[in-house]
């Protein structure tokens, strides 16, 4: 049986108010599922705050992104032993803003994810293809090469402390979503794809789908098998939204 997880992606919003507000509702909430592993993962600032929050509780924190160095000359980084000292667990790896805005490749997330596997942390490993390679009916290829290089060199046990984010880039803060039938078959060919390394990780490897998830849209998307929780942008900022989805598991 797959963990499933439904995380939220604060990215650029969550001053430190806003942030003990959020995580306070949806403490106060209905956001316990005992089917799902409950993630937020706001900005750096805010992480110290949300983990002390949420500490002892059913949410787990998770950063956007970590340097892909340890320690040293790295203006402005943040590193994987930083992130452990105030709390952090999870950490978004490759979002599409990185690898747009930052110029972030497949290789440089293999790095990051390897170091963050060896410090203890949980990967989320995000790839997705834009509409234009979509439409050239290139996503396999595109999405299978993100897989092969972002986990090559992964062991079993990498795989299976691993977990992976499918986001259409397409459908990423566009009120467009995938159909839970497009995304099923997405994930379907990323387990396969991961599967060439281990099947048994494979089949454990939790695959989320990201992209417009709404309260309205998520059971269709989580009912798919091969569909393991959503990692959510606009819906998580909004503790009714966020909860709505959570419901829906
Ligand atoms: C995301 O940024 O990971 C995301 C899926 O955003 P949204 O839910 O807003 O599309």
């Amino acid at each position: 049986m797959r963990r499933t997880i439904i995380a939220g992606n604060w990215k650029l919003n969550g001053t430190i108010q806003e942030t003990e507000d959020l995580i306070t509702a949806l403490l106060n909430g209905e956001s316990k599922n005992d089917k799902a592993t409950v993630l937020v993962c706001p900005p750096y600032t805010s992480l110290q705050l949300a983990a002390k929050l949420t500490s002892g509780t059913h949410i787990a924190v998770g950063a956007q992104d970590m340097s892909a160095q340890e320690k040293g000359a790295y203006t402005a980084e943040v590193s994987a032993d930083m992130l452990l000292t105030v709390g952090v667990t999870y950490v978004i790896l490759g979002h599409s803003e990185r690898r747009q805005y930052h110029g972030e490749t497949d290789r440089l997330v293999n790095k990051k994810a390897k170091l963050a596997l060896a410090k203890g942390l949980t990967p989320i490993i995000c790839v997705g293809e834009t509409i234009d390679q979509r439409e050239a009916g290139d996503t396999d290829k595109v999405i299978g090469g993100q897989i092969e290089e972002t986990i090559s060199g992964f062991t079993a046990d990498m795989i299976r402390r691993s977990v992976i984010a499918y986001e259409p880039v397409w459908a990423i803060g566009t009120g467009q979503t995938a159909t839970p039938e497009m995304a099923q078959e997405v994930h379907k060919f990323i387990r396969e794809k991961v599967a060439a390394t281990d099947s048994e990780a494979a089949e454990a490897l939790p695959i989320l789908y990201g992209g417009s998830m709404k309260p309205g849209n998520a059971d269709g998307l989580l009912s798919q098998p091969d569909i393991d929780g959503g990692l959510i942008g606009g819906a998580s900022l909004k503790a009714a939204d966020f909860i709505g989805i959570i419901k829906a598991v």
